[in-house]
């Protein structure tokens, strides 16, 4: 009795990870076929089919018979994701709470940013709350299941509590658990640099990547993530991949972890906004201010182009020990890096791993964040979708 108890078991277990599977293969191609999922995932076209319709049964997915005939045989009906089902995504910052709804497939459905200054924890929890209730009430076909909150911070990763954000000001904060307990639904957290890296891997510039580096420049600093082998570098404790605080001059300005010379107190937003001379710019206004400031300063470098040049300098240096240290094929720049990337010259981008070693520098692309001002939102409902998607049938099971 033991045995087939245990049989029993295990033949569940290998359902519910291969009906994980087929989600996480819809959700990441926003649709495939019956046979894309049979050659994928190694299964016969029954067990597929099987798959496919308890999804469809439990509302994850839906089926289109539209698929173009590639070759002979019948054609195979493509597996959508259902996108009412969403999960929301919240990114606080120091100037804004940036609040969406986030679709199965990755796509935001709605997204509003709520004007902030500093933000409380409370006061945080208490716009996102109100803020999801708003966006499900003009979306009543939306079927909200969790939520992702990136946070610029150290995160723990265990229970998504915050350690420290210290341009924030939160310390020792359970904001996930805060947050779920608001909203009636599973709330993850996590660092907003390795949730932007995520995405990128998922949907963006990293997508069929193995090994990246991501560098993610916000209001409140550079933060960063890493993939070795196709999977997210957390460290012990999820804390790894602090880009922003690696030292690249140690008798530089004092950093607000305390420390001297971090490439964040060198690299700012802050000092290319005051360059140019506007306030909390976006990153498209930042980027089209710097690339207009330097065409008009013409040949010889004016301020603007100096304080690119400055700044590049110590990006390289950055990103010299980052490629020497774990020889990524691809390093993403988002945020105000990538704006500081797309107005540098030819000259300088060859200039950046001139000294690292030529072995590991050599075949490395270093491209902007494909995804743009939703990376980070994009990325925590990625966190969001994790748990759910790793079983499916124990939404609306309960
Ligand atoms: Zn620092």
């Amino acid at each position: 009795m033991v045995q087939t108890r245990s049989v029993t078991m295990d033949a569940g277990k290998v359902r519910q990870r291969n009906l994980s599977a087929v989600l996480e293969l819809v959700h990441r191609q926003r649709g495939v076929t019956r046979s894309e999922l049979t050659r994928a995932l190694g299964l016969n076209r029954s067990t597929i089919g099987d798959l496919v319709s308890v999804l469809a049964a439990h509302g994850w997915v839906q089926e289109h018979d539209d698929a173009p005939r590639a070759g002979v045989g019948r054609p195979s009906p493509r597996v959508l994701p259902r996108e009412a089902r969403v999960v929301a995504a919240i990114n606080p910052e120091l100037d804004v709470i940036d609040v969406a709804l986030v679709s199965l497939g990755g796509a935001l459905l709605a997204r509003r940013r709520v004007p902030a200054s500093v933000p409380s924890v409370d006061e945080t929890l208490s716009a996102t709350t109100a803020t999801v209730r708003e966006l499900l009430a003009e979306h009543p076909e939306a079927e909200l299941l969790g939520a992702g909150v990136a946070v610029p911070g150290l995160v723990r990763s265990e229970d998504g509590q915050v350690r420290l954000a210290p341009h924030l000001d939160w310390h020792e904060e359970p904001l996930a658990a805060r947050l779920a307990a608001a909203l009636g639904v599973p709330v993850a957290a996590a660092n907003d640099a390795h949730l932007g890296c995520r995405a990128e891997l998922s949907f963006g510039a990293g997508s069929g990547v193995r090994s990246l580096v991501y560098l993610n420049g916000g209001p409140s600093g550079i933060g960063g993530g890493i993939v070795i082998d196709g999977r997210p570098v957390g460290g012990a404790a999820g804390y790894a991949g602090e880009i922003g605080h690696l030292s690249v001059d140690a008798s530089g300005p004092a950093c607000a972890c305390g420390a001297h010379g971090c490439l964040e107190s060198l690299v700012s937003r802050e000092a290319l906004a005051a360059a140019v001379g506007i306030e909390h710019p976006d990153d498209d206004e930042l980027e089209k201010a710097l690339a207009a400031a330097i065409a008009r300063e013409g040949a010889a470098p004016g301020p603007v182009a100096r304080e690119v040049a400055r700044q590049v300098r110590w990006l390289a240096v950055a990103l010299r020990g980052v490629v020497n240290l774990l020889n990524p094929e691809l390093v993403i720049l988002g945020g105000h890096l990538a704006a500081l990337w797309s107005v540098t010259t030819a000259a300088q981008r060859d200039a950046v791993l001139a000294q690292a070693l030529p072995v590991s520098a050599r075949d490395v692309r270093i491209e902007v964040a494909a995804l743009g001002s939703q990376r980070l939102l994009i990325g925590a409902a990625e966190l969001a979708w994790d748990a759910l998607v790793e079983d499916p049938l124990a939404v609306g099971a309960h």
